[in-house]
């Protein structure tokens, strides 16, 4: 059974959440504080957690952070404040979704499931080696060399392929230019970092929401840049 982690103070919106989610046969937790959901979202495994933003104790926001850093199971963040909801993805946070509230009971088990079985490919995914990454709304076919955001196809040229390919296959890890270079365009790289900037440059056009603030590939100043998972 898929476990899912409600973190909302208003008790009558998190036990009707609940009610319907376990109609859909999802098992489900609720906390009504910021700081026990916290402790209980990067302690016990959850497919997934329905997080308000609002909360006594840490907040969402700071909930959304700290889960995102340790883990990568799907966050569906909620708000009273549609103003609030486009402030949270405009900074990029990861959650994979937002709902304001109020939102139909039907709607959230709609979303509930599809990022569930999001995230259970991405983990079967990974076991099993296969050739499409998905991370986020970001989804990489390796062997037809195509990139989707949210769905839609974007354009990739060879090296930019490659290059967001080989980190996102290698997540966390934080690669020099210099390292970079060498993987993706197999030569000494004696002049050649530049290119790797302006690739990463060019990727994140692609990819991210909003290119100051990149949800995808970080800048690591003074080493290089990682993928964040
Ligand atoms: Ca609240």
């Amino acid at each position: 059974m898929s476990e899912i982690l409600i973190i909302e103070d208003e008790e009558a919106i998190a036990e009707l959440e609940k009610d319907y989610l376990e109609l859909s046969g999802f098992g489900i937790t609720i906390e009504n504080d910021g700081n026990k959901g916290l402790e209980l979202a990067l302690k016990k495994d959850f497919d997934l957690v329905i997080l308000d933003l609002m909360l006594p104790g840490t907040d969402g926001f700071e909930i959304c952070r700290q889960i995102r850093q340790n883990k990568d199971l799907p966050i569906i963040m909620v708000s009273a404040k549609k103003d609030e909801i486009d402030k949270i993805r405009g900074l990029g946070l990861g959650a994979d979704d937002y709902m304001t509230k109020p939102f139909s009971p039907s709607e959230l088990v709609a979303r509930a499931n599809a990022h569930i079985a999001r995230y259970q490919r991405l983990v079967g995914s990974n076991a099993n080696n296969n050739e499409i990454i998905e991370i986020r709304g970001l989804k990489i076919d390796k062997t037809a060399r195509r990139v989707y955001i949210d769905g839609e196809e974007k354009t990739f040229t060879t090296k930019e392929f490659d290059l967001l390919t080989f980190l996102a296959q290698n997540p966390n890890h934080v690669y020099t230019k210099e390292e970079l270079f060498r993987n993706i365009w197999d030569m000494e790289s004696i002049g050649g970092i530049a290119t790797v900037t302006v690739h990463i440059k060019k990727i994140r056009e692609k990819i991210e929401f909003d290119t100051s603030n990149p949800q995808y590939i970080e800048t690591i100043w003074g080493v290089g840049y990682r993928f964040k998972i």
